[in-house]
């Protein structure tokens, strides 16, 4: 999926034996640098500063944090999911990425100085007497790094033998071949984002078909793995609903229930300025047609009772296979909670909680 041009080394990581691993595979050109400003000016000056971020990669150090929390807002229900930062952007092209907008600009980043990272976990997280759900797939996808590198396979051996933590792989490639020689220790939660055949193919350039994902999800389950899948961004058009029912009895062709730890929801939403994106990049692209209103987080949604129906249809086709799935909704209000699943979060102990007890049930984490 990479078509990397060029690399940027940051001076301070040139001793970094991964560097080098990365830099053999790629075949790109590359160059020790003291300082990227130079060359995020000359991707915000490109006439398509998104797509030439995809062809450059930096590799640099992290001198923030590892670990953060996911951004949500007080209006809307958040899960209190912490994002490991391990880098940004990403090689695939979906329309709605808000990482088009999210970095000034967008260039592929990975971060080298791991030993900081596992110090973080360790301290913060393997030694915490918390249950802690912890992802790489919000600010790049979780398992396109295995391309260059064992990326999974270093990050499976770290969270395989502690008891607080599940790290949950998000990803929409079928790079799992790593992931199956591996002892997992039901540590690792592997999951896909999941959409409708029609959004796949107009919205997600130089992804994996919806079959490829199942199949891959499906392989992962027979080595024992627990998975989650994320129907985000969900897309109303003529039809959808029925694409969206056709998708979630897809999944049980190739996975079983009990096997998934948790599902999310959530509509397609944006802030202002991703829609000129769009409309410049992805010609094709209906994704921003139809009627959106400013939510309280300023981003642009679809209007709350068209939320509800679609919804409800995907959570009733969810129903009828089991009733026990965990199904929640990524930012949205007790209104919505309320309309679709018949409860609001804060009478089971609030999202956090629910996620945490599906998590406690399906894998082998625990306080004392
Ligand atoms: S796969 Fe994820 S990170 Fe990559 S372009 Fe699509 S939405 Fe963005």
């Amino acid at each position: 999926m990479f078509n990397i041009k060029k690399i940027y080394l940051t001076n301070d990581c040139k001793d970094y034996p991964l560097a080098n691993e990365i830099i053999k595979k790629t075949g790109a050109e590359f160059e020790i640098t003291d300082d990227l400003i130079p060359v995020m000016k000359e991707i915000s000056a490109s006439s398509d500063p998104q797509s030439r971020g995809k062809e450059i990669l930096l590799l640099t150090e992290n001198r923030g944090d590892f670990l953060k929390k996911c951004p949500g807002t007080k209006y809307y229900r958040c899960c209190n999911y912490q994002i490991l930062h391990v880098g940004s952007y990403c090689p695939m092209d979906c329309s709605y990425c808000i990482l088009q907008t999210y970095f000034h600009p967008p260039a592929i980043t990975f971060f080298l100085n791991q030993k900081k990272m596992e110090n973080e976990l360790y301290e913060r997280v393997f030694k915490s007497n918390s249950i802690w759900r912890i992802g790489t797939g919000e600010f790049t996808d979780s398992l396109v790094w295995d391309e260059l590198f064992d990326y999974s396979k270093y990050l499976v051996n770290l969270f395989n033998r502690q008891n607080r933590a599940i790290l949950e792989l998000k990803t929409k490639t079928v790079n799992i071949e790593n992931l199956l020689e591996l002892d997992h220790n039901k540590k690792i939660i592997v999951s896909w984002s999941l959409n409708t055949p029609r959004v796949i193919s107009e919205d997600e350039r130089n992804t994996t078909t919806l079959e490829q994902r199942l199949e891959a999800a499906a392989k992962c389950e027979k080595k024992g793995y627990r998975l989650a899948f994320h129907f985000d961004p969900m897309v109303i058009y003529e039809g959808a609903p029925d694409d969206y029912r056709k998708t979630v009895r897809k999944i049980f062709d190739y996975v079983s229930p009990e096997n998934i730890v948790y599902i999310s929801l959530g509509t397609f939403r944006f802030m202002p300025d991703l829609k000129s994106i769009i409309r410049k990049r992805f010609e094709k692209s209906k994704i921003w047609c139809g009627e959106f209103f400013p939510g309280t987080d300023n981003k642009m949604r679809y209007l709350k009772p068209l939320r509800i129906d679609i919804f409800k249809a995907v959570h009733d086709e969810f129903m009828k296979i089991d009733k026990n799935l965990c199904l929640y909704f990524c930012m949205e209000d007790d209104k919505v909670w309320e309309r679709v699943f018949g409860y609001v979060p804060k009478l089971k102990g609030g999202l956090p909680n629910i996620l945490d007890e599906s998590v406690k049930k399906h894998c082998n984490v625990w306080t004392d």
